[in-house]
């Protein structure tokens, strides 16, 4: 069981996020959640993780953006023995069209925060001389594709990010991994549904199979509840050994 441990996950307003500080909660882990907005619903969240898990749940405002925002999320949760480094978020563009503003954003949130956060985060750790940061790369962070250049960039650098801060770690009872999935149902990618039906003139199941889960072999999304399950597995004692690697969750994706 986590109880007693302190649980920080960045962009957890929704999607992976969300379904990993549940599963953390499910586990006993008291949890931070997090993103840039500061809405009743957010605060809401945390209320129904409390509820539901009988753990303490909190939402704390940070824009994973800014450097001095990530520092203090760790800083304002006061405890952190779980760093579950999520936030992020995506531009599709040739690479000679790519908005430098754009590429400068994905970098900001998809990996430089995971630096921040993790060196705000590692002298309680060491501290406590325990602690697990999980870092959620993708399988974008282990092979490419076309017009995704800064999130394969970030991504790829997240799961190096991930290595160093294994071996700057190693014997010190704190582990980092990354987890790597493949394409997630989240509400993000079921809102694309409706108009990739429309766009190929497919009914929502081949729409899934022949066209969102082409490169996906098992053809099935990966879930949240799964990757919240991976991330408790990384938390476990099983997994103390488990360091400066990656695991995927992609139904076979970089296995082809
Ligand atoms: P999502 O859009 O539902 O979640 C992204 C989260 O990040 C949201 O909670 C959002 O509020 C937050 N966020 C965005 N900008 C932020 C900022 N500046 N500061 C703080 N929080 C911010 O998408 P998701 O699919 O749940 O993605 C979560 C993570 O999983 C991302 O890092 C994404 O790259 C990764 N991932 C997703 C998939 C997939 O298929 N959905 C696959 C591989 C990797």
């Amino acid at each position: 069981s986590l109880k007693g441990k302190t649980a920080i996950i960045t962009g957890s307003n929704s999607g992976i996020g969300l379904g990993i500080a549940r599963e953390l909660a499910r586990a006993g882990a008291d949890v931070v959640l997090n993103s840039f907005t500061d809405r009743d619903e957010d605060h809401a969240l945390a209320r129904q993780i409390a509820t539901e898990f009988g753990v303490t749940a909190r939402y704390i405002q940070a824009d994973m953006s800014k450097g001095d925002q990530c520092r203090a999320l760790i800083q304002t949760a006061g405890a952190c023995d779980i760093l579950v480094n999520n936030a992020g978020i995506q531009h599709v563009c040739p690479i000679d069209e790519f908005p430098t503003e754009k590429w400068d954003a994905i970098i900001a949130i998809n990996l430089t925060s995971a630096f921040h956060t993790t060196a705000a985060a590692l002298p309680l750790m060491r501290k406590a001389g325990w602690g697990r940061i999980v870092n959620i790369a993708s399988a974008h962070g282990l092979t490419a594709s076309p017009y995704k250049s800064a999130y394969i960039a970030a991504k790829h650098g997240v799961v190096g990010l991930s290595k160093t801060t294994a071996l700057e770690t190693a014997g010190q009872g704190i582990t980092c991994n990354a987890i790597c999935p493949g394409y997630v149902l989240t509400p993000l990618v079921e809102a694309q549904i409706p108009d990739t039906m429309k766009k190929y003139d497919m009914g929502r199941e081949e729409v899934i199979k022949k066209v969102m889960l082409e490169r996906q072999p098992s053809r099935e999304f990966a879930t949240v509840e799964q990757l919240g399950g991976t991330t408790v597995f990384l938390c476990s004692d099983a997994a103390a050994q488990i360091t400066g690697t990656t695991i995927s969750v992609d139904g076979g994706w970089t296995a082809l």
